[in-house]
């Protein structure tokens, strides 16, 4: 959802119930990351910013939003790591940053939720809000960290939950049946337009959410490879 306050703010999720309305922003990070004085950084060496001031942002944004029109809602944000394989060695933990492990708590409280007329009333409001067409079309400026690498459907753009890469073809839940492979390199091609440039394999696994034998197939097929050891990095053909 993206919402115009002055400033644009994108959200990912929002859950509304309980008096509450719940901010998730969901990220992706695959591996292992340590936290270095305020730095996520990973094995690559690769420094990621805090996430932390993006969603206070998005928090501070979403309370005036609801304030100017007249709703009384609590504003609850979390950040939300759901790769399995991401570890964040180092850190001493933040409420405010819900890890794989703690997802099932999470699911397990929004469960109970069943919102009432005035929250659903907030819902539309805020749907009705929601603008449509972000007017910067400058890709330059999108920084490639705070994209959902996760695989869309082509045809709906739903997230593809999981993907099975014993499997050659992936069902959307729209009914559109594609290729695995095609899929993939669609997703691949989206990254290398926001990246502007060439890409690691890790990049590419993340961006395709495959293992590094089914990437480095999928590579040989579709990229040319630049550089050598830790220094490879791949352009699209
Ligand atoms: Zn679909």
């Amino acid at each position: 959802m993206l919402l115009k306050d002055g400033e644009y703010v994108q959200y990912d999720f929002i859950v509304i119930g309980d008096g509450t309305v719940y901010i998730f922003e969901i990220k992706n990070n695959s591996g292992p990351y340590r936290y270095d004085r305020g730095n996520i950084v990973n094995r690559h060496h690769v420094v990621i910013k805090d996430y932390r001031p993006q969603l206070e942002r998005a928090h501070t944004m979403m309370e005036h939003f609801l304030r100017m029109h007249g709703m009384i809602m609590k504003v609850v944000s979390r950040i939300v790591f759901i790769n399995d394989s991401f570890s964040l060695a180092g850190f001493n933990g933040d409420a405010r940053m819900v890890f794989h492990g703690q997802l099932q708590q999470v699911v397990n409280h929004l469960k109970k939720i069943k919102p009432s007329t005035y929250e659903c009333e907030v819902g539309q409001m805020l749907v009705g809000a929601h603008v449509d067409k972000y007017p910067y079309q400058n890709v330059r400026q999108v920084a490639v960290d705070v994209i959902d690498p996760r695989l869309r459907c082509q045809s709906c753009r739903q997230l593809i939950a999981e993907i099975d890469t014993m499997k050659k073809y992936i069902t959307c839940s729209c009914g559109r049946k594609v290729k695995r492979e095609d899929i993939m390199l669609a997703n691949l091609r989206e990254f290398v337009l926001l990246k502007q440039g060439a890409f690691t394999i890790q990049e590419a696994m993340d961006w395709t959410m495959s293992p590094k034998t089914t990437v480095k197939r999928l590579l040989r097929k579709h990229a040319v490879k630049t550089g050598i050891g830790r220094a490879t990095k791949y352009y699209l053909k």
